[in-house]
């Protein structure tokens, strides 16, 4: 019999690469693979790009709040930066006023999946297969994916959000909701007086110039990423694509920015963009199926709630994993 204990992780945003970097880390013994049906990892810590444009369209910036992040991020330093935008809040009625951050704010460098990508550097990752189901028996559980199947795993985590990770675990519903975010990403040719915005009085609600942020050098021209409030982007989740592109563009231009490049504007739909109610337990973990899940959804609405969701899950299945014959570590 194999003493490795086999894993399969779907999900390569932070909390699926943490888990995947701290269970590795942890034990020799264990064989992660990752799973995801993007076409690179990183999640909602996203940057869409072309050759001269650079958009951060999910998160923002992340904070660094307790130890057991601030612990695990050490060895990949080089791949964040703190970030001190210029930052305003802006109002189509009122005059702008300077706000200050009271703590930390970081981004990942150059792009905002650098992180992700330091932290899964030498791990088995498989992209652009998007896993529908999870079929088999604990120890011999096989996923299958749009063109494939793969296993036998011991175990099966998934950090797909709430209602993916429910039918493809098969598990009884998560009392999950979530928020959409629309995002605008327009470039544009004149520099800003600010870095980012708090935008108050409008369908906007967050405006960031992704140049500003450190670590993009190598970024040609300047862009704004434009968030939708939450409840904006709710009230328009069956309005056509045009439509909201076209009034966030109208309402960006309310705010007075010169040289944007209207005609060039893209759109993006987070449907499941920050989590609005989440599990009471800071990750699910059925012990005898060998089957759980964590992420940001079991914890709150951050990039270290989706890290501290997978600390707490790592913790607890650590103690599941057998130690290999021999070792009295
Ligand atoms: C617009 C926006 C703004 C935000 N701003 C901030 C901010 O400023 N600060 C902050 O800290 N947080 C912010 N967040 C939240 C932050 O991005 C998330 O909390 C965090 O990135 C979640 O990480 P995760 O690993 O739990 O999930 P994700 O990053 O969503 O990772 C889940 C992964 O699972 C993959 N997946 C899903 N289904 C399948 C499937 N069936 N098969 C294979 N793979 C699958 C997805 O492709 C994804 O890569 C923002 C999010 C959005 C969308």
């Amino acid at each position: 019999m194999s003493s490795k204990t086999s894993i399969a992780i779907i999900g390569c945003g932070m909390a699926g690469v943490s888990l995947a970097r701290l269970l590795v880390d942890d034990r020799p013994s264990v064989t992660v693979t990752l799973f995801d049906k993007g076409r690179g990892l990183g999640g909602r810590m996203a940057t869409r790009y072309t050759e001269d444009l650079e958009f951060d369209h999910g998160a923002q910036f992340f904070t660094v709040r307790g130890q057991p992040f601030e612990q695990f991020l050490k060895p990949y330093r080089s791949s964040f930066k703190e970030w001190k935008p210029a930052i305003t809040t802006l109002s189509p009625n009122y005059k702008k006023y300077n706000r200050i951050w009271f703590e930390p704010h970081y981004v990942s460098a150059p792009r905002m999946n650098s992180l992700c990508k330091q932290i899964a550097q030498g791990l088995h990752v498989q992209l652009q297969q998007k896993i529908l189901d999870v079929s088999g028996r604990p120890g011999r559980w096989v996923l299958e994916s749009e063109h494939s199947l793969a296993g036998p795993f011991d175990w099966v985590i998934s950090t797909a959000p709430a209602p993916q990770t429910q039918d493809i675990l098969k598990v009884p519903e998560f009392n999950v909701t979530y928020d959409p975010t629309y995002a605008l990403m327009v470039p544009i040719a004149k520099k800003t007086s600010f870095d980012a915005a708090v935008v108050r009085d409008s369908p906007l609600s967050w405006l960031a110039v992704t140049a500003s942020k450190p670590g993009r050098g190598h970024v040609n021209q300047r862009s704004i990423v434009a968030h939708a409030s939450t409840a904006w982007s709710a009230k328009h989740l069956n309005t056509s694509a045009e439509e909201v592109k076209a009034e966030m563009l109208h309402a960006l231009n309310q705010l007075s920015l010169e040289g944007l490049q209207d005609e060039l504007a893209a759109l993006h739909l987070w449907r499941f963009a920050r989590p609005s109610t989440v599990t009471d337990d800071s990750y699910y973990l059925d012990t005898r199926k060998q089957l759980a899940a964590c992420g940001d959804w079991c914890r709150g609405t951050n990039v270290e709630d989706a890290f501290q969701s997978a600390y707490e899950l790592f913790l607890a299945i650590r103690t599941q994993i057998p130690k290999p014959a021999g070792n009295l570590s």
